[in-house]
């Protein structure tokens, strides 16, 4: 052979390099009896094939062997070859040694310097043949009939390998050799950051990588994804979120600006300081309060910044011997809280001293002295005959870090044992000038609020002691002031009342003391002014309900017949043999001929064998024993699936045959299957079926379903490996557990609620509280469809049933399985919703799928005229009728413009 160095690439990045595939560099280094020659393609740009062609001479062994080409850490590589070859039958007179195929090999070493490999180290990767070889005939039309194989090296361990090609006597143009691997590009999800990874050497394999949280992004627990042998990613688990201080934006996290912050990571976004507050620095977690504004520990960072409240308002006191209530409003100001609360600091003036000085402890305050939320209290216990001072302090949650002003209202008060009755009140607000005295109009109320005589007095200062009047009545008061513009108008009434008699003290002699006495404190609204306190009621009549309206709530429910029956729980009947009897045929054991075991069920060994009953013709069955050493539940729960499935008469539904209960072993008879459980069946007869084929399937099996929730029978345990498949490709539902539902699948796993549940096949309410409803039936079947168009492949991979879990609940759903038609796949996607009453029922995916049937055409893998979300298959008759079912109506007019006129060419658009 020749060595030939600093060659060109024979082998070439192809112009639509995928991103998740990466090639590898090779070249022939060592040619042996082939030849290198230069040509053109159908476009006349030159290429390099390699060509051997000794096909008239014997014993040929003619090798091209590659560069070292290094796996860059990749075990599994792809090969893919471009040639053609010479059809030996074209050939005259070389027939005995022609040959129509060639041999590839390859060495692996991690030295890269090794260069004479002997043939017996090479490994066989396969021998290739052509699915099309040419004819001298076609070489006159310059037709190249290229064929194009794939093969794949794995698993790869060392730095690097070797490939060989062999040719044994053949006529090839080798025209191109691609090697490759697959990876799984990296991507950011969730802000996570993934890494370029390869994929793993088995075709079936995924695997599991943890992402790293993008910069100032931190998760609880480290997003994962996995990688797929086809170089994608699925299921991303987890989520990364931004820190404090920072918010997402279109996958990083980005600080937050000047007078933004983000604390809680709840909140998705940097947001605006709240009023009151600002900050001036990038990143910030929270804002900082303006001057004379405050936050407590305790506020949410998203509230204002707020201050204490202003003094309370309108304070009045109402004395009543040694006893004062004291009333009054909320402060005009709460600085911005909702915690205002009330504190009341009693003084008096001291006998001794004359000055002020605590009220001591003897006082009682009802409810309590602080810390009021109402507006009132009352004082008790004082002393009669003095002078109080009572400063009514407002106070809120931030009052405290305020600089020590305190905020009340005080009011003077002189506690008296009996008599009259005194009034006080503040001056009003807003006077318009100087008052000059306040006039106290009032009467006694007798029966009527009318004013029959009334007396004034006059008085400069805001109290007027008001003595002589009857014990135990009632007194109207109103007060107005004088300015020198005049009188303005009297306050509202206040109504007061005396008194009753108290009995004299000793030192008081006989003169029996009648005297009342009762301070009262009164607000000066529209004193002086004399403005009108005027309002407009506003008028609020209720709209009046027409009286029919009510009654004309009506039933809107359609009323559905039960087509079948509805199915009856044996666990109803109180002697499981009666159920048993009523459902079941029995059997005698002398018509049945048992012939070989078929499978284990849980009870025991399943058999195929023959019935024939007297006067009908003999027929292939099922038999399921039930092994001996029973107990009594286990024959009761064997005999269980015979009483369920005794009920059912549907094409789609395993039928019973009957029981054999009066000898032993007991015995379910049921109709043979021959192609057994369809999971089996599939896996066995990967890409075997037409689409059609499969969809018939899948048809069957949701006619047998609806027929079940129509009879009110919910299956719980639906999935390929409990269905069964008969010589005619029909479906059957079957494994009608009682008590030991689910028992007896392997699949099934216990919950962290005690239950056993095969995770994979069960909609996400069932596992979380047990909700098993024919709409949990309806996710079981979604996954049914997946296994069917994907033969049997397992759900969710090889992932554990917890990652399932939380996979469905973070919404992820199964991949469309390769190859399903986009209709199938938006039906299982339906199954799979998580609100279980926006699933279809049954009924409606027989419908669905009746009309696919149909009308083949909408099962094309990829059908851009079927509606998304809705998987019926609808034909439209335009494409801006389509457009509009998929609600992208508004870019009807572009797809005008760009030539998309008609749905045939739509039909044809490429995902660029
Ligand atoms: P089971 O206990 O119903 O899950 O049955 C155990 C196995 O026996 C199934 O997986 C089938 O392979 C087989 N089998 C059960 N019933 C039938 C039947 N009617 N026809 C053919 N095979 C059956």
């Amino acid at each position: 052979g020749s060595l030939r160095l600093n060659h060109s690439y024979f082998c070439q990045k192809p112009p639509n390099m995928n991103e998740n595939l990466l090639f590898l560099i090779c070249f022939f280094i060592l040619v042996f009896q082939w030849e290198e020659i230069g040509e053109v393609d159908e476009n006349y740009a030159p290429i390099h094939t390699y060509q051997v062609c000794k096909v008239m001479e014997q014993n040929q062994n003619n090798w091209l062997q590659t560069n070292f080409i290094l796996n860059q850490g990749a075990q599994r590589v792809f090969l893919e070859l471009k040639f053609t070859l010479r059809d030996c039958n074209s050939l005259p007179g070389g027939l005995g040694t022609c040959k129509e195929t060639f041999n590839v090999y390859y060495y692996e070493t991690n030295d890269e310097e090794r260069r004479n490999i002997r043939e017996s180290q090479y490994t066989k990767i396969d021998t290739i043949a052509a699915d099309e070889s040419f004819t001298e005939l076609d070489l006159g039309d310059r037709v190249m009939k290229l064929n194009t194989e794939v093969r794949d090296l794995c698993p790869l361990s060392k730095k690097g390998f070797y490939l060989a090609f062999q040719d044994l006597g053949a006529c090839i143009a080798l025209v191109s050799v691609r090697v490759f691997y697959k990876k799984c590009p990296f991507v950011v999800r969730n802000l996570a950051l993934f890494p370029d990874t390869i994929t793993g050497p088995d075709s079936a394999q995924l695997l599991e990588v943890s992402g790293t949280c993008v910069n100032n992004s931190v998760a609880d627990e480290l997003p994962r994804m996995y990688c797929s042998a086809e170089g994608e990613w699925l299921v991303p688990i987890g989520r990364c979120m931004c820190q404090a201080g920072h918010e997402e934006v279109n996958g990083s996290c980005q600080v937050c600006k000047p007078g933004f912050y983000r604390s809680a990571l709840q909140t998705k976004s940097c947001s605006k300081c709240p009023p009151r507050s600002f900050t001036k620095v990038e990143a910030s977690t929270s804002c900082q309060c303006e001057q004379g504004y405050y936050r407590t520990e305790s506020d949410p960072s998203n509230m204002a910044c707020t201050k204490a409240p202003s003094a309370p308002r309108n304070a009045i006191s109402n004395v009543n011997e040694t006893s004062v209530f004291l009333e009054w409003s909320a402060p005009e100001e709460t600085g911005g809280r909702k915690d205002v609360r009330y504190n009341i600091v009693c003084s008096k003036i001291s006998t001794d001293s004359g000055q002020y000085e605590p009220c001591g402890s003897h006082v009682r305050y009802l409810p309590q002295r602080t810390g009021l939320k109402n507006t009132s209290i009352m004082v008790m216990d004082l002393l009669a005959h003095t002078n109080y001072t009572f400063e009514v302090e407002a106070v809120n949650g931030v009052s405290e870090l305020t600089a020590p002003l305190r905020q009340y209202v005080s009011l003077n008060v002189t506690t008296n044992q009996a008599g009259d009755i005194s009034v006080s009140w503040q001056e009003p607000d807003r006077p318009n000038g100087i008052i000059l005295e306040y006039e106290i109009k009032y009467f006694e109320k007798v029966n009527t609020d009318q004013e029959t005589s009334y007396t004034i007095i006059k008085s400069k200062e805001t109290d007027v002691l008001v003595d002589g009047l009857k014990p135990s009545s009632a007194y109207i008061f109103q007060i107005r002031a004088r300015t020198s513009a005049g009188y303005g108008g009297f306050s509202r009434r206040f109504e007061f009342e005396t008194s009753p008699y108290l009995a004299a003290s000793s030192d008081q002699g006989q003169v029996p003391i009648i005297a009342v006495a009762v301070t009262v404190a009164i607000i000066l609204i529209a004193l002086v002014t004399g403005f009108l306190m005027s309002g407009r009621r506003c008028g609020y009549s209720k709209a009046k309900q027409d009286p029919d309206e009510e009654k004309m709530h009506f039933h809107n429910g359609h009323i559905k017949f039960p087509a079948v029956r509805t199915y009856i729980d044996p666990h109803t009947y109180e002697d499981p043999n009666q159920a048993v009897h009523e459902f079941a045929k029995e059997i005698d054991v002398s018509c049945i001929t048992i012939e070989r075991v078929i499978g284990a069920g849980e009870f025991g060994e399943v058999c195929s064998g023959l019935l024939r009953l007297p006067g009908k013709r003999e027929i292939p069955v099922a038999i399921k024993t039930l092994k001996a050493g029973y107990t009594e539940k286990q024959r009761r729960d064997f005999l269980g699936e015979a009483s369920i499935m005794g009920q059912f008469d549907h094409p789609n539904i395993i039928h019973l045959k009957g029981v054999v209960t009066k000898s032993k072993p007991v015995m379910i008879i049921t109709e043979y299957m021959e192609n057994g459980s369809l999971d089996t069946f599939l896996k066995k007869n990967d890409g075997q079926f037409t689409v059609i084929q499969l969809v018939g399937m899948l048809r069957g099996i949701a006619s047998g379903m609806r027929y079940l929730s129509e009879m009110g029978y919910v299956h719980r345990d639906l999935a390929a490996r409990n269905i069964l498949v008969n010589s005619n490709l029909v479906c059957k539902v079957s494994d009608f557990g009682l008590s030991r539902v689910l028992e007896d699948d392997p699949e099934a796993a216990y919950t962290t609620r005690g239950g056993k549940i095969p995770i994979r096949w069960t909609a996400p309410e069932a596992i979380a509280y047990r909700k098993f409803t024919s709409a949990s039936d309806v996710w079981s079947y979604g996954i049914v469809m997946w296994e069917v168009m994907s033969y049997g492949e397992r759900p969710y991979w090889q992932m554990s049933n917890q990652d399932v879990i939380k996979a469905v609940e973070e919404n992820y759903r199964l991949p469309g399985p390769m190859d399903c038609p986009t209709a199938l796949y938006h039906l299982m996607m339906d199954c799979w919703q998580k609100d279980r009453n926006s699933r279809p029922k049954f009924e409606e995916i027989v419908s669905i799928l009746d009309k696919l049937i149909r009308n083949p055409s909408s099962l094309k893998v990829s059908n851009l005229l079927v509606e998304h979300g809705s998987p019926e298959g609808c034909v439209f008759r335009s494409v801006e009728e389509w457009l509009e079912a998929i609600k992208m109506g508004r870019y009807t007019e572009l797809f005008m413009e760009r030539g998309y006129t008609s749905l045939d060419v739509v039909t044809q658009m490429t995902l660029e």
